[in-house]
């Protein structure tokens, strides 16, 4: 078949790099393409329509993209259409079809809902569409989730900070809220599918609402998501610890639906650094609220982001973010190695880590979290947990499970696939733990 004769009973692949973000993005992509009769491939091998759906918060994950178009450069190992969206290309646009031949059509998520008319045009010669913002209602269109029992549920898009390292903004634009009523029904329409439980995501949840103007704000929110029939549990993700209200650890600690799971990324321990960066927080205040925080939520989960090797950062700076990780003690923490982004304030800066004080600072910090971890995962064992059953664990044999706090527990196949279950710890590891289930 030629690429002109392509049509609409063929059959694409969606391959997402990044956050939970761009995997919930991806399933409106696969709705999209399903609603105009597109068929999901089996695997990446075997499809006609490829789409990355991409990520450049730090340049290994770009990396990787332009890794995977390079492979797809002779022309008889590629799909008929190959298609970018996603940051890379609100970042890119035509660039990335200069750069990687392979690549006939790149597409702004504002752009999503004529996909189907875009991949016919492309066909013609490579295209490049951004849409346009105004009209965009990603929210709006078909989606085509994994299924199961657990449910992205976006409340914001966008974010209104400018931390100095960071090119969210750039790419995703400015805070946008969805009405809590849209919300409120989505999550709904979920329940009556069998969803369990609904994860919440913003770039900064705690700002969720101030766009919209005498909108109720996020703890409002999390007790109207809280509140809907059938939903047993809801997680969200990302507070920014400036914003992180008290009403909001309020209801996590009251409403038994709300988890006692918050991602609270810190960044940095030095207070010169968080200027830096301009967080709108320092150390003192960050350990304070971590220990407040605590103190509201019993059982409460904390885990965080650090970046090391930020512009200027010097050895008592990355000792104090060590200390204060030592410190504060989080039961998980994502550490990145510091990327420029061009076009943000920090990429022009002067004082750039060398790559190898970089990696030994992230292989220190590492180990002190690691051992972190695993203590907490040990704090664990013979307690009762309520895990949500997500499915066939990767290890044969056992069902894959996660707690309130976001921990995966893998108990021994025989126990019910579906739903929520009463686990006793039995073990842990570096990053799960196993248990067993609790009879009746
Ligand atoms: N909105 C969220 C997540 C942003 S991106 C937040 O503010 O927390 C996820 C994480 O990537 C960030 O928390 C940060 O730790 C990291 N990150 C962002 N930009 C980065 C950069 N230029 N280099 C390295 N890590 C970065
Ligand atoms: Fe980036 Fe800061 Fe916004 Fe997070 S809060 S997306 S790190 S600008």
């Amino acid at each position: 078949m030629s690429r002109q004769e392509l049509s609409n009973d063929n059959t694409f692949f969606v391959r997402t790099f990044g956050c939970q973000m761009n995997m919930h993005d991806s399933e409106h992509v696969a709705g999209v393409l399903t609603s105009a009769g597109y068929r999901r491939a089996a695997s990446i091998d075997d499809c006609d329509i490829l789409i990355f759906n991409t990520c450049c918060v730090r340049q290994s994950a770009e990396d990787r993209v332009w890794g995977n178009l390079a492979t797809l450069a002779s022309p008889d190992r590629r799909p008929r259409v190959v298609a970018v969206t996603g940051c890379m290309a609100q970042r890119h646009r035509e660039g990335i079809m200069t750069r990687a031949r392979a690549v006939d059509l790149v597409f702004g998520m504002d752009a999503l809902g004529r996909l189907p008319s875009l991949i016919a045009d492309c066909l013609s010669g490579p295209l490049c569409d951004m849409g346009d913002v105004a009209e965009a209602r990603i929210d709006c269109l078909p989606e085509m989730r994994e299924g199961g029992v657990r449910a992205w549920v976006p409340v914001s898009h966008g974010c209104d900070n400018d931390c100095t390292y960071c090119v969210v903004p750039s790419v995703r634009g400015l805070q946008r809220s969805r009405p809590a009523e849209e919300i409120v029904s989505e999550v709904a329409r979920l329940s009556l599918e069998g969803v369990l439980e609904v994860v919440l995501l913003g770039q900064n949840v705690n700002s969720y609402g101030r766009d919209l103007g005498g909108h109720l704000g996020f703890a409002g929110l999390l007790e109207k998501v809280a509140a809907v029939d059938g939903i047993s549990r809801v997680k969200f993700e990302t507070s920014h610890p400036r914003d992180l209200s008290e009403d909001v650890l309020e209801v996590m600690a009251s409403v038994p639906e709300v988890c006692e799971y918050l991602h609270l990324p810190v960044q940095s321990g030095s207070d010169r650094v968080l200027e830096r960066m301009n967080r709108g927080y320092g150390r003192d205040y960050y350990m304070e609220l971590a220990t407040r925080s605590r103190a509201t939520v019993p059982g409460l989960t904390l885990t965080t982001d650090v970046i090391v090797g930020f512009p200027g950062e010097t050895a008592d700076d990355f000792a104090d973010t060590v200390d204060l990780v030592r410190r504060v003690g989080f039961d998980a923490a994502y550490i990145f190695l510091y990327s420029a982004r061009e076009g943000t304030p920090a990429a022009e800066w002067a004082g750039d880590v060398p790559d190898p004080v970089k990696h030994q600072r992230h292989d220190e910090l590492a180990g002190v979290q690691d051992a972190a971890t695993a203590r907490s995962l040990a704090g664990l064992v013979s307690t009762l947990q309520q895990v949500l059953v997500e499915g066939e664990a990767k290890k044969g044999g056992m069902v894959r499970c996660r707690t309130r706090g976001n921990r995966v527990v893998l108990v021994p196949a025989g126990a019910p696939r579906r739903g929520v279950l009463d686990v006793t710890i039995t073990g842990s590891g570096r990053h799960a733990l196993r248990g067993e289930v609790v009879d009746g």
